[in-house]
């Protein structure tokens, strides 16, 4: 038989709610014409058939031309599983909040993960999890990170063709800003004084949540550079208090590196206490 031309493409599961994976499902007229192009060789959340060279295991042997990483890395068998993806894949792309920002489960990595495991299992001592929900890049190298939570399907799209035709992703690095420009949306704090965090959020959604008057929350994650003195201080001037801006910047993307000065800045900007008036 003939050896098939096309790459293969994977797609990995780790601590997620697969709402990233399902963003390719959700490609619809686009995927049939992609399998024209690549062979999905092992996407468990489309079938249970896996790459029949594989082992019946959760990792399989490659190599593969692309691999698409959906979640964090949050027990020692992830860190493990991870490193043997990264070593049979030419190539490793993370998608959504989760692969490059820890995720929601990163907010264990402000707390006592002891604490959570005893008041929510029975029997605690079965589960085995670290302290940490962290991103791939904490473990091994990616050659591209894909943000958003979930990612936005035409940027997937523009990912697997651009590896597939050897270029490098047409992503811009920019922020919602941008995007509410371009579609014509009066800027919500400007005009209404709405806490925003478009100005530092990484674009992607359309600007979603301005077009509809409500505030960005920043589920697409940090842009490049993000001017965070500035973003703390307009927030504050918003009527954000310390607490509320700490929490809003780890809501989806808690391990996110370029988050980290958040709190000192919030408490750095926080306004003085009244003084103390004087006993007449
Ligand atoms: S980034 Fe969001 S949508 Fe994607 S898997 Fe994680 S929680 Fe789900
Ligand atoms: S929270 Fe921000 S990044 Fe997320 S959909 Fe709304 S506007 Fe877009």
């Amino acid at each position: 038989m003939e050896p098939d031309p096309r790459p293969s493409l994977a797609v990995w599961k780790f601590a997620s709610c697969d709402g990233c994976q399902l963003t390719l499902l959700d490609c619809e007229d686009e995927l049939l014409p992609l399998t024209d192009r690549v062979r999905i060789t092992h996407f468990l959340e489309m079938s249970s058939a896996e790459d029949s060279r594989e082992p019946a295991t959760l990792a399989g042997t490659g190599p593969y031309d692309l691999s698409l990483v959906d979640g964090s890395i949050t027990t020692a068998e992830d860190v493990r599983r991870v490193h043997h993806i990264r070593r049979i894949s030419r190539r490793l792309v993370t998608i959504g909040a989760c692969a490059t920002a820890g995720g929601i489960q990163a907010l264990r990595n402000f707390a006592d993960v002891e604490e959570f495991r005893a008041a929510v299992y029975a029997d605690p001592e079965y589960i085995a999890t670290l302290d940490t929900s962290t991103p791939i890049s904490a473990h091994v190298p990616v050659d591209f990170e894909l943000r958003g939570c979930p990612i936005d399907r035409g940027q997937l799209l523009e990912v697997i063709t651009a590896f597939l035709a050897g270029r490098k992703p047409n992503i811009s690095s920019h922020s919602v800003c941008f995007q509410c420009k371009r579609r014509g949306t009066t800027c919500i704090t400007v005009a209404q004084g709405i806490p925003c965090l478009g100005p530092v959020t990484h674009a992607g959604c359309g600007a979603l949540c301005p077009a509809y008057g409500r505030g960005c929350y920043g589920c697409f994650g940090p842009m490049a550079q993000p001017n965070l003195e500035a973003m703390v201080r307009e927030l504050r001037h918003d009527g954000m208090t310390e607490r509320d801006i700490v929490r809003v910047f780890r809501t989806f993307n808690a391990a996110s590196p370029e988050y980290g000065p958040v709190p000192e800045l919030a408490t750095q900007q926080a306004p003085e206490p009244p003084a103390e008036e004087e006993p007449r």
